[in-house]
């Protein structure tokens, strides 16, 4: 399960899990944003929800052209596929269907024009493997930091309030985890100022670090 950063009323921005990040921080990053329901296509949203979340997408992107240095002058890549979930191989083994296992979330792309990274070089399309070597080829790509996601939802709640006419009843509270640094939204199951991959570690060890 990816970790989810923040929440509003169009839906989740989320961190992808280590292993399963598609561009790494310093070749511009990758963040997800989950609509606020689960449906396999976007077309199952109403058109409220639709609204929100592309409100989200969009503010989401912004923030990250804004926070991180690494996009300056770079751009962004919208992705939107889920492939993978559709394999055989995929769990659980065996034959799928869309409608039964495909789960719609938006793939935010950083783009840096000074990506090392050959599977993103800046004037190219990227390139993903297949799903059997997938594992191995996202092994290396770092996840952005805690200080980086911070800034960026930061900004991304400015540009809700600012541009979109999301109101504060319109976003979940959320605060840095006191443990790993990371943006988590504020619920009753959290413990102690702790995200929930802190929050079962004895005080002071970090799982993230
Ligand atoms: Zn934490």
């Amino acid at each position: 399960m990816a970790r989810v950063l923040f929440t509003c009323r169009g839906g989740h921005l989320a961190l992808p899990d280590k292993g399963s990040v598609l561009v790494g921080r310093e070749n511009g990053g990758n963040l997800l944003v989950n609509p606020p329901r689960e449906v396999w296509e976007r077309a199952e949203l109403t058109p409220a929800e639709l609204t929100q979340w592309s409100f989200l997408v969009a503010a989401a992107g912004q923030a990250m052209l804004k926070a991180l240095p690494q996009l300056e002058s770079g751009c962004l890549n919208y992705w939107e596929a889920g492939n993978w979930a559709l394999n055989f191989e995929a769990e659980p083994r065996g034959p799928k269907t869309a409608p039964v296992h495909r789960r719609v979330h938006m793939h935010l792309l950083g783009r840096s024009r000074n990506a090392t990274d050959a599977s993103v070089r800046w004037g190219e399309a990227p390139k993903f493997p297949d799903f059997a070597d997938r594992k191995t080829w996202a092994a290396q790509h770092e996840r952005l930091t805690a200080e980086e996601c911070r800034k960026i939802v930061s900004e991304l709640e400015q540009i809700l309030r600012s541009r979109y006419g999301f109101a504060a009843e319109d976003i979940s509270l959320w605060e840095p985890c006191n443990g790993c640094g990371y943006p988590m939204v504020i619920a009753a199951s959290q413990l102690q100022g702790r995200c929930l991959e802190c929050g079962d570690q004895s005080f002071g060890v970090c799982y993230l670090e």
